[in-house]
């Protein structure tokens, strides 16, 4: 019969063996204090005090807290789980099973395939109703981007600089495809278009009415100053219209 077993005062991974807390077949049950401070009981074949117990898949080297402590892949936050799990939460899990779908994308997909987004897209045009579910999607998708962004003030003023940057850049080519868009509508769709700007025109000037007052006062004395132009412009193209007509009639 081998000799009783006593390992009290063993330094055992991060834990420290303080007493015998019962005579369970074995080797008995032993109290430890764990670095972190916590106290925990252990059967003597979990406790890594020979080789063999080293080997088992269940061997405990810190206490129950401090093992199944694990850090967030994602987030970096440290949380408690049994199992093996790589985020703290399902939004965290999400985000990761994301970046692993755009890496395989980018590096595997995209490579084997180069034209594989267009060929789909191809084939989602050839299927009506496939098309409309997508426009459906992309359209709240465009809207949530949207209400995002609105919130966010410094990402609201980034896009703003980004959009201008690319307008100046695409000035002419817009406004070469504005003025054909424009050209090509019947009166009905110039009404419906018009009645539309209004609109938005009204919500824009009463927001700015509201909001800063200096600006609309500035945007008003512009707005009437066009317009004086505007009707100068006329009076002069009618007048040199008229001088025309009148230098024919003499010609005669
Ligand atoms: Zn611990
Ligand atoms: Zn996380």
């Amino acid at each position: 019969m081998p000799p009783p077993l006593n390992i009290t005062g063993q330094k055992l991974g991060s834990l420290l063996v303080i007493r015998k807390a019962s005579n369970a077949p074995r080797g008995g049950e032993w109290l430890c204090r764990c670095d972190c401070g916590r106290e925990e009981i252990f059967p003597a074949r979990r406790l890594p005090y020979t080789e063999g117990n080293l080997k088992r898949s269940d061997v405990a080297k810190a206490c129950s807290v401090c093992t199944h402590t694990r850090v967030c892949k994602v987030c970096g936050k440290n949380f408690f789980s049994r199992t093996v799990r790589a985020c703290c939460s399902d939004e965290c899990r999400n985000k990761l099973t994301r970046k692993i779908q755009l890496k395989h994308y980018h590096e595997v997909k995209k490579v084997k395939f180069p034209d594989l987004h267009t060929l789909k897209r191809q084939k989602i045009k050839a299927d009506p109703t496939k098309l409309e579910k997508l426009k459906a999607y992309e359209k709240a998708r465009a809207k949530k981007r949207w209400v995002k962004i609105k919130t966010d003030e410094v990402l609201h003023s980034k896009e703003n600089k980004k959009s201008r940057e690319w307008y100046a850049a695409n000035a002419e080519r817009v406004n070469e495809e504005r003025r054909r868009y424009f050209i090509a509508m019947t009166p009905e769709e110039y009404l419906a278009h018009r009645t539309k700007a209004k609109r938005y025109y009204e919500y824009y000037i009463n927001k700015m009415k509201e909001t800063d007052p200096e600006k609309y006062k500035e945007f008003i004395r512009k707005k009437k100053e066009n317009c004086r132009e505007y009707k100068r412009r006329m009076a002069l193209s009618k007048l040199t219209a008229l001088s025309n007509t009148l230098l024919k009639r003499s010609k005669k």
